[in-house]
């Protein structure tokens, strides 16, 4: 699903951001990737998203190597993922359900397809009763489920999740983990990036931890709420 293999990552301002990095992410998994400010987390999210090419080293994300992928294939590429930000990055001027349903008409899905899969995913994320609703109309929460119902609305194999919990309330932050959680527990690779420890400690499975651009640390922590 995901593998970088030996990738290094240079700006133009001569500044290496990642180093030799090995890291695979198989169909299905839930991987956090920590790490402080600057260690090199949203270069990689650049590189998984190709909004950047490694200077070094292969990029294979959902069966696409990065690396050779022309332009003309960059928007199909795209739409085999879901992508959450911290910011949410919801159309201010559209209601919920015409923010998830956007995401299929830029697809030129059918008119039956969107009012079948909007209601759909919605529901799932708990905000059937929001969908006449404007963002602003909506806690930090709640529009980030809607960001969540948005990247989910095209069933794609892998959501990349960029500091999701950022803009939350904490309160808040875990009920959007635990849907994440619920949404890869039905077969949907996710990566979730994070600066967030407590959360990763709670939740627990597989952490990645990136400084300095390598990778120091790529393991299973047990989660202090795993018993429940
Ligand atoms: P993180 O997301 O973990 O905070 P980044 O991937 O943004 O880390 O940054 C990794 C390194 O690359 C840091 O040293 C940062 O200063 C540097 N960096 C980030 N963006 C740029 C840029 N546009 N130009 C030059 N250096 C950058």
């Amino acid at each position: 699903m995901i593998d970088l293999i030996n990738v290094s990552f240079s700006y133009e301002n001569g500044t290496e951001a990642l180093h030799d990095i090995n890291l695979r992410v198989d169909n299905g998994e839930f991987a956090f990737i920590v790490g402080s400010s600057g260690a090199g987390k949203s270069s990689i999210i650049k590189l998984l998203l190709r909004e950047t090419t490694a200077t070094e080293g292969t990029v294979i994300v959902n069966g696409y190597n990065l690396n050779r992928l022309r332009n003309s294939q960059i928007p199909k590429f795209r739409r085999s993922i879901g992508v959450v930000f911290q910011d949410f990055r919801l159309i201010p001027n559209m209601t919920v359900y015409d923010n998830v349903a956007f995401s299929l008409r830029v697809t030129d899905a059918s008119t039956k397809l969107i009012r079948q899969q909007v209601p759909y995913v919605l529901e799932l994320m708990e905000l059937q009763d929001k969908a006449r609703k404007f963002p602003y109309e909506l806690s930090g929460g709640e529009q980030q489920r809607v960001a969540l119902a948005r990247a989910l609305v095209n069933d794609p194999p892998l959501i990349i999740a960029d500091e999701p919990t950022g803009n939350i309330d904490p309160e808040f932050s875990y009920e959007i983990v635990e849907m994440l959680r619920g949404i890869n527990r039905c077969g949907t690779t996710i990566v979730m990036v994070t600066h967030e420890h407590e959360m990763v400690k709670y939740f627990g499975g597989r952490t990645i931890n990136i400084e300095d651009g390598v990778v120091v640390f790529d393991d299973y922590i047990g989660g202090a709420n795993e018993s429940k």
